[in-house]
C-alpha cells in the first residue's frame, strides 16, 4: 500500500489500513521533511503561543515505527507509472505499489499581481511558512492581508493576538464569500473591526513595490499602504499534477467515483486534492477543502484501497476559530433556498438552511465553541437523515434539536 502524501488525508489513510487489519507494507511518502502534521494549528496557535511553535504531529517517528508504517519525506513523487505499478521519487528511486492512494492536497495560489515576487509575498501553507510567518508578525509591525478566506481571516486576528497592526484587503464585496452564508461572515467582519483590523472589501491591488525593508500596495481605489509584510491566502490550487500525468481524469480535483476509486482501480485519492460525487446532495461532484473531510476520506479510502465497496456519503462539516468566536458550517448552505435562524443566547446563532420542499440541506453557526458546537453536531445528524424539520421547531430555541431528531 502506498500513499503519495504525508498530511492528513494520508496519514489517517495508512493508519487506518492497520486498523482495519492490513498487515502488509504502508509507504507515505511525502515531499515535506517533517513527520504528518496538523494544518490547523498552523494559522492559530503555532502564530500564538508565546513559545516556538512545535509541529502538531499526526503520527510522530515513534507511532510510525509502533505501527511498521514507513514515511520516506523530503521525496516527492514526480510521476506513477500505471502499467508498471510503480512510482518515481525526486531522488531517483522507484516504488512498486499494489493499491496506491494520491492525497497530495492542495497548495497555495500565488498572487499574479504586478511588482509581486516570490520573496515579496508570505503564504501559509507549511509548518515551515508558519515559522517564516510568525517570526514578522512583532508588535506595531505593518501587515497587509490579501484576501478574507480562512487563511486571511485567522491569520488577521492571530496578528493581532501578536499586536501587528493589521489591513486586510478583499476583492469581493465581502469576506467569506465562497464557503459562508452573509449573515455569519458580517458577524465576523464586525468582530474583526471591533479588534482594530482595518477591512477593505471589493479593493483591488494594482502594483505592489518594494522599496529596502519596506513595502508599497498600490490599490485601485489610488491609496497607497506602506507596510513591513505582505501575506496572501487568496486560496488553494489541488495538486492534481502527477494524477494527470498519469492520465487520470481531472474534474476539479482528481475525480473519483463514490468509494474514492480513480478511473484505475488501484489507485484512490482523498482529501483536499479530490473531487467526488455526494449521495446526500443528487451527486453533485464536490471538492472540500477541510480537515474533517480529509480525515474521513482518509479512513474511507483505506476501507476501499481493502476492497470496500460503501460509497462516502459524511455531511461535509468544517470550523474556524477567530478571537473567542468559532464558526462551523455542516452540510452546503449554498443547496438552501430560505434560512430560519435560531437565537443560542450570548450573541450565538445558528442559521438553517432548507432547500425547496423544507429538506434540511445545511447548517451554519457563530458564537463561542460551547455554544453552537452541541447544535451543530444535531443539525448534522438530521442533514445526514435528509429531515424535513418544522419550521417554527427550528426557529424556537426552547426546542430541543435532539427531540427533533427523535421525531
Ligand atoms: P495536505 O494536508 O495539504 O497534505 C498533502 C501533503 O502532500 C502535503 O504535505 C504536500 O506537501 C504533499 N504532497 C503534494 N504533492 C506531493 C508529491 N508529488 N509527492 C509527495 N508529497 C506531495 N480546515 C478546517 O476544517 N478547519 C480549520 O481550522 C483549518 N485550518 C487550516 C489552517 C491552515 C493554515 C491550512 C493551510 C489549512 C487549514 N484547514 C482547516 C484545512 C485542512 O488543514 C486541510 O483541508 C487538510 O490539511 C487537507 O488534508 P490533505 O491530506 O488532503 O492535504
Ligand atoms: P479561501 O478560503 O478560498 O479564500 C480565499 C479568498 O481570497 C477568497 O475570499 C477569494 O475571493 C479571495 N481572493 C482571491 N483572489 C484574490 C485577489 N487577487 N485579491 C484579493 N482577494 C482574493 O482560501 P484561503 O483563505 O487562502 O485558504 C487556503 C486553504 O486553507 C483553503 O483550502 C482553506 O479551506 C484552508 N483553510 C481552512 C481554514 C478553515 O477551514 N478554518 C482555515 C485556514 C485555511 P473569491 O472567492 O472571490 O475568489
Amino acid at each position: 500500500m502506498v500513499v503519495i502524501g504525508a498530511g492528513e488525508a494520508g496519514a489517517r489513510a495508512a493508519m487506518a489500513l492497520r486498523e482495519n487489519g492490513f498487515a502488509g507494507r504502508i509507504t507515505i511518502l511525502g515531499d515535506e521533511p517533517h513527520s504528518p502534521y496538523e494544518r490547523p494549528p498552523l494559522s492559530k496557535a503555532a502564530l500564538t503561543d508565546a513559545d516556538e511553535p512545535q509541529a502538531a504531529y499526526i503520527l510522530t517517528p515513534e507511532r510510525l515505527d509502533e505501527h511498521g508504517i514507513a514515511h520516506l519525506g523530503g521525496r516527492a513523487v514526480t510521476a506513477i507509472d500505471r502499467a508498471a505499478h510503480m512510482v518515481d521519487l525526486s531522488d531517483g528511486e522507484r516504488l512498486r505499489y499494489d493499491r496506491l492512494l494520491i492525497a497530495t492536497g492542495a497548495r497555495a495560489r500565488k498572487l499574479a499581481v504586478a511588482g509581486a515576487t516570490p520573496e515579496s509575498i508570505l503564504y501559509l501553507r507549511s509548518f515551515d511558512e508558519a515559522r517564516a510567518l510568525r517570526s514578522r508578525l512583532a508588535p506595531g509591525a505593518r501587515i497587509v492581508i490579501i484576501g478574507g478566506g480562512f487563511i486571511g481571516l485567522e491569520l488577521a486576528a492571530s496578528a493581532r493576538a501578536r499586536g501587528a497592526e493589521v489591513t486586510l484587503i478583499e476583492l469581493a464585496p465581502r469576506l467569506l464569500a465562497r464557503a459562508v452564508p452573509a449573515a455569519i461572515a458580517s458577524v465576523m467582519a464586525a468582530r474583526h473591526e471591533a479588534a482594530g483590523v482595518r477591512l477593505l472589501t471589493g479593493t483591488g491591488i494594482e502594483r505592489i513595490e518594494v522599496e529596502e525593508e519596506r513595502h508599497v500596495i498600490q490599490l485601485s481605489t489610488g491609496e497607497r499602504i506602506v507596510c513591513d509584510g505582505i501575506v496572501a491566502g487568496i486560496g488553494a490550487v489541488a495538486e492534481t499534477g502527477l494524477a494527470e500525468r498519469a492520465g487520470l481524469a481531472i474534474d476539479n480535483g482528481v475525480a473519483v467515483d463514490g468509494r474514492l476509486a480513480t478511473l484505475d482501480p488501484d489507485i484512490f485519492a482523498a482529501g483536499d486534492c479530490c473531487s467526488f460525487p455526494h449521495p446526500l446532495y443528487d451527486g453533485r461532484r464536490l471538492r472540500l477543502e477541510a480537515w474533517r473531510n480529509a480525515q474521513d476520506q482518509g479512513n474511507a479510502a483505506a476501507r476501499a484501497m481493502l476492497g470496500g465497496s460503501d460509497d462516502y456519503d459524511a455531511v461535509p462539516w468544517f470550523w474556524s476559530d477567530q478571537y473567542e468566536l468559532t464558526l462551523q458550517i455542516a452540510g452546503l448552505p449554498d443547496e438552501g433556498e430560505e434560512t430560519i435562524s435560531r437565537d443560542l443566547g450570548d450573541g450565538a446563532r445558528l442559521d438553517f438552511h432548507l432547500a425547496g420542499k423544507g429538506r434540511l440541506v445545511a447548517a451554519s453557526a457563530i458564537g463561542p465553541n460551547g455554544k453552537i458546537a452541541r447544535d451543530v453536531r444535531l443539525a448534522e445528524m438530521l442533514i445526514a437523515r435528509r429531515a424535513h424539520p418544522d419550521r417554527a421547531a427550528l426557529a424556537d430555541p426552547d426546542v430541543k434539536l435532539k427531540a427533533l431528531l427523535a421525531g
